[in-house]
């Protein structure tokens, strides 16, 4: 993976969330405490900030130093968890020749580490049900799909998954203490990682023209 080619997707992710900056902030305030756009865009800029020392790193280091940053920098439930994720992430992304096995293998040993860092699984109303329903598309199509059709059945499970925390019952997080009331409402943790993996994917595409 170029090393140009994760500073891009770092800055198109930031300039997304920037630009969603309303939904994701009124989607926190209704069933939260509102400050998942903040603690996103503390995260933002913190990895923005260590984008200068990338150069002297290899892939797996740049993702191991965003996950650490993002432990020192975002607060509150998602800090700690999207930290872990790059932690682990970076574990696994030169485990195989073929660069989309990397992604894939570093994407389930980060989601691995969520749901352990979180106790948490599927249906609880949380960014995991948007990244398992992502993980489980992306290990079936690997084998038989081209990139277009991979990353169009990606985009569709984080959609999917975004409007089925709508009807869920808050079982993790902050959302719990809202029981019943929280229920016609998206996660917030789940938007955002839905918007983040869509810009991812529409790099890749990008790139591959
Ligand atoms: P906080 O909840 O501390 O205010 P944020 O607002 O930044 O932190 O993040 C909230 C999001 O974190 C939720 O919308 C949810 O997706 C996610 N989240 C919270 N707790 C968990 C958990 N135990 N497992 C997985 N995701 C969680
Ligand atoms: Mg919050």
């Amino acid at each position: 993976m170029n090393k140009q080619f994760i500073i891009q997707c770092i800055n198109n992710v930031v300039e997304e969330i920037r630009y969603h900056e309303d939904q994701i902030e009124s989607l926190d305030r209704a069933i939260g405490d509102g400050d998942h756009y903040i603690n996103l865009k503390r995260g933002c800029e913190a990895i923005q900030a260590i984008i200068p020392t990338f150069e002297k790193l290899s892939t797996p280091q740049i993702f191991y130093s965003i996950g650490v940053k993002l432990l020192s920098t975002i607060g509150g439930a998602s800090g700690p968890l999207f930290a872990s994720f790059f932690i682990e992430f970076s574990k696994n992304i030169a485990s195989s020749k073929n660069e989309l096995t990397n992604v894939l293998l570093g994407f389930e040993a980060g989601v691995e580490a969520i749901k352990k860092r979180g106790k948490s699984g599927s249906g609880e109303k949380t960014m995991l049900d948007v990244l398992i329903p992502v993980l489980n598309i992306f290990k079936k199509k690997i084998g038989n799909s081209n990139l277009d059709e991979i990353i169009h059945a990606i985009n569709e499970a984080a959609n999917d998954g975004v409007e089925a925390t709508k009807t869920m019952l808050p079982t993790k997080g902050r959302a719990v203490g809202l029981g019943d009331r929280a229920i016609g409402h998206i996660d917030p943790g789940a938007k955002s990682c839905q918007l983040i993996i869509a810009t991812i994917g529409k790099k890749i595409l990008e790139e591959k023209k």
